[in-house]
């Protein structure tokens, strides 16, 4: 997996204080897409141990306390991408079971495949759904337009 960019500290991307995670890869092609320079998987830096480490250690960092982890993109949950988020969260939940996981991806919880619904075991929050330029509203928080739904699962 490759990642285009990653913030230790983010108050914008979710609740409370936070590190995000901007990966590669989306195959949505949404109209006004925002992100269009992270749709190819190959784009960006390549998300290895190191940068995993560097994940798990901010969540870990008690001098800026983190509220959990923030993984947008591209899309977490392209076939290119499942994989290694899925290795990512499982460290997360296992190291950090305190930290909450937000997930924004362009697939409908309805329908996702068996991979990727291996990941939504491990996540709090799955923010789902394409962004709809029609539908757009700038005052929805956390989401983009209005098609899009906050699903707390856990
Ligand atoms: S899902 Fe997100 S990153 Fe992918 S095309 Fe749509 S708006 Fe862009």
């Amino acid at each position: 997996m490759n990642y285009h960019q990653y913030f230790p500290v983010d108050v914008i991307n979710g609740p409370g204080t936070r590190a995000s995670l901007f990966v590669s890869g989306c195959e949505h092609q949404c109209r006004g897409c925002y992100n269009q320079s992270t749709w190819k998987p190959c784009s960006g830096h390549e998300f290895d141990i190191a940068m995993q480490e560097r994940v798990l250690s901010d969540l870990k960092d008690t001098r800026i306390k983190r509220k959990g982890l923030s993984l947008s993109g591209g899309d977490p949950l392209h076939p290119a991408n499942v994989a290694s988020i899925l290795a990512l969260v499982k460290r997360v939940k296992a190291e950090c079971p305190d930290k909450d996981i937000w997930l924004w991806s362009g697939y409908l919880l309805d329908e996702l495949a068996d991979a990727q619904r291996a990941v939504i075991e491990y996540i709090d929050v799955l923010v789902d759904g394409k962004f709809e330029q029609e539908l757009a509203d700038p005052s929805l928080v956390f989401h983009g337009s209005s098609n899009q739904v906050i699903h707390y699962l856990t």
